[in-house]
């Protein structure tokens, strides 16, 4: 029989979820003696997408004190990123370092289930109290002010856990998001993909082996990551409009071999690896909420908002919310403040830094390409490279955009900002969904 977890009393901060948002987090306000509980519905380790990080992870995963367990690990090195136009031409590596030569331009691949599971257990060494296979039901409010939680045990039985604040970081569940409709969803990037894991695969050698590659399909129509695991494992996946890839196309298996098709450059690396998993599929509405916090609740990481994963930008937005988020909150205890106001007062310069990696995606996606603009452009080359190590929060690196517009074909203008996207009160047919196979989840 499942039996109910003990908890310990009044914790300052209840964080819903153990992503790495959620692990961020919470590890950061435990670090400045609050109490923190954390809980996650799933047991660990339990699979998740999301493999490539991007340089940036860095300066956060120090903070958390990650950064020895990651080099201990046997995750693969990643230096660099490579683009692979639909004709096959590849654009040369982005070497990390060469852009900046400082030890956070060698970052990791990583396996989901591995590194939350890291990272949870880290939070949990900083004193975070974190409860696995413990569902949030819903946020307890007293008149506008999140008060805490109403959990649900692993046996079934529920109780009310209060808190100074709640912050959630739920993923892509939102569950804040839903309960006051805050989701907009981006009206350009509306994509899904199907993926799947090989061994013994195509794999460069030394400083190239763990670099991510992006191929265009040769009907331009989507494109596929390339993504190096340890083990010989590589993450194979196709992502490209959601009606293109799902609507009147047979089963995810026949659709992903189709595409295959359409990229002789992945089906080369594969044609000697053998599939070791059955198909992964998501529909992945890029969203954003319209509020990042209220009174004594905040979103961080999923919770607040989804970009495409073109540039696996995802973990480093999840860590960077919640460090933010973090350090929001230890100031507002310190200062007898957790107004929504105070809660969130880092939202606005971190929607700045997703619209920057937003608009590099949305290019991509309207014919921009690298090798074209690194040969034009040379000595922007590096303020590109910045943009892909994830070095988002500072206009410096906005002097790309003109010299892209400058590339524009006749009549082309600058993509629409993501808040010319569907209201919440017209969404109700979208939603972002996954399908697990069965059998061996990484
Ligand atoms: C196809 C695809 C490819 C991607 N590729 C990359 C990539 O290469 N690199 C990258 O950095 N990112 C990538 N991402 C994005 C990445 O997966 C996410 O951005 C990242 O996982 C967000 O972390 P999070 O902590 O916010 O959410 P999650 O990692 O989703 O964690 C949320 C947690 O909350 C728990 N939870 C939910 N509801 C409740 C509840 N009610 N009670 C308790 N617990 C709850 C869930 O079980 C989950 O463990 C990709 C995403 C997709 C869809």
């Amino acid at each position: 029989m499942k039996s109910s977890t003990h908890l310990s009393n009044n914790p300052d901060v209840v964080v819903i979820g153990g992503g790495p948002a959620g692990s961020t987090v919470s590890t950061l306000i435990a670090q400045q003696g609050y109490r923190v509980q954390l809980f996650e519905r799933e047991r660990f380790p339990r699979f998740h997408i999301g493999e490539s990080l991007i340089p940036e992870t860095y300066w956060v995963l120090k903070r958390l004190g990650m950064l020895d367990k990651l080099r201990e690990s046997h995750f693969v090195k990643k230096y660099s990123v490579q683009f692979v136009s639909a004709s096959g031409k590849q654009s040369a590596p982005f070497y990390f370092w060469d852009n900046k030569p400082h030890e956070c331009s060698q970052t990791w691949q990583v396996v989901r289930s591995e590194f939350d599971l890291m990272m949870l257990n880290n939070a949990r060494e900083h004193g975070v109290e974190a409860h696995e296979g413990v569902r949030v039901r819903d946020v307890l409010f007293e008149g506008q002010r999140a008060v805490g939680v109403k959990i649900q045990q692993a046996d079934g039985s529920e109780q009310e856990v209060r808190a100074r604040v709640v912050v959630d970081a739920s993923g892509q569940s939102g569950l804040l998001q839903n309960k006051f409709k805050l989701r907009v969803w981006d009206p350009v990037l509306n994509k899904g993909g199907i993926w799947t894991y090989w061994q013994g695969a195509y794999r460069d050698t030394g400083r190239d082996e763990g670099a991510t590659l992006v191929l265009q399909t040769a009907n331009r129509q989507g494109w596929f990551w390339y993504i190096p695991l340890h083990d010989d494992r590589v993450s194979v996946g196709v992502v490209a409009p959601f009606d293109y890839l799902f609507k009147g196309r047979d089963s995810h298996e026949q659709t992903y071999n189709e595409e295959v098709e359409r990229c002789p450059a992945v089906k080369e690396r594969l044609s000697h690896g053998k599939r070791v998993t059955g198909y992964f599929a998501t529909r992945d509405y890029s969203y954003r909420g319209t509020q990042v916090s209220g009174d004594g609740w905040v979103l961080v990481g999923d919770a607040f908002g989804f970009l495409d994963p073109l540039y696996s930008s995802g973990v480093l937005l999840a860590l960077r919310s919640g460090e933010m988020a973090a350090d929001a909150i230890v100031e507002g205890f310190q200062l007898g403040d957790v107004s929504a106001a105070q809660l969130g007062k880092w939202g606005t310069g971190f929607n700045q830094g997703v619209d920057r990696m937003r608009r590099l995606v949305c290019e991509y996606y309207e014919g921009f390409s690298f090798g074209q603009f690194v040969r034009a452009y040379p000595h922007l080359s590096g303020t590109i490279t910045d943009l892909l190590i994830g070095d988002l929060f500072t206009d410096r690196v906005d002097s790309v955009w003109q010299p892209m517009e400058s590339q524009y074909p006749e009549g082309k203008t600058p993509p629409s900002g993501w808040d010319s996207g569907t209201p919440p009160e017209v969404a109700d047919n979208k939603r972002n969904e996954l399908v697990l196979p069965e059998g061996l989840r990484p």
